[in-house]
């Protein structure tokens, strides 16, 4: 169970409360439990959304962008997979259905500036997701990716077109594609919408 203090926390990191974030916050007490909190790099998140719930799961499980164990794959999808680096365990977290279904047909149906039906149902939103039973919510299956590498620091270097310093691990020498040169990816797609 999170404490008062933690929710206040991630609601302050997020900036408002909203059913997205409640979510995150039922993700996050439960990886907590299941993997423990990452200080350093010893847990990995791979995120497939980029919905207000990754906030908390940052905020929580120390899974954070800049720390490079959190990964966003742009699927759209609601699920979370968790992996711990020590032992080797992983899971991934997806959800059952739409638990907010018909509560989000209501609130379509209110009228433009009916704020206060608004808000009565938000925190319907934020209620069901507090007292649904995890696994009602989530169905918790086995991961589809590999276990991310360790966030690494690259050295540098140019770019053969636009002179900006880029990882190197991003830049592309290719003999057909870019012509001996070393492309970033802007500038290896700028190549493309030319031909
Ligand atoms: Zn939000
Ligand atoms: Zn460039």
């Amino acid at each position: 169970m999170l404490t008062q203090k933690q929710i206040d926390e991630v609601i302050v990191f997020h900036g408002h409360h909203c059913p997205g974030l409640t979510f995150g916050m039922r993700i996050g007490d439960w990886v907590l439990q299941e993997f423990g909190h990452a200080t350093d790099e010893e847990i990995v998140t791979v995120v497939e959304t980029d919905m207000c719930a990754v906030d908390a799961i940052q905020y929580l499980v120390g899974c954070t962008f800049g720390k490079g164990n959190l990964v966003f794959l742009d699927y759209g999808k609601n699920a979370y997979s968790f992996f711990r680096r020590s032992d080797g365990k992983s899971c991934r977290l997806v959800t059952r259905g739409n638990l907010l279904q018909d509560l989000r047909e209501q609130q379509n149906n209110l009228h433009a500036n009916d704020n206060t039906g608004r808000e009565q149902i938000r925190q319907q939103m934020i209620n069901r997701i507090l007292q649904t039973n995890f696994e009602e919510i989530f169905s918790i299956g086995s991961v589809q990716v590999a276990m991310p590498e360790t966030a690494r620091i690259h050295a540098s270097k140019r770019c053969d077109s636009c002179g900006e310093l880029v990882m190197e691990t991003r830049l592309l020498n290719d003999p057909i594609l870019t012509a001996g040169k070393n492309l970033c990816i802007p500038c290896r797609t700028a190549l493309r919408s030319e031909i």
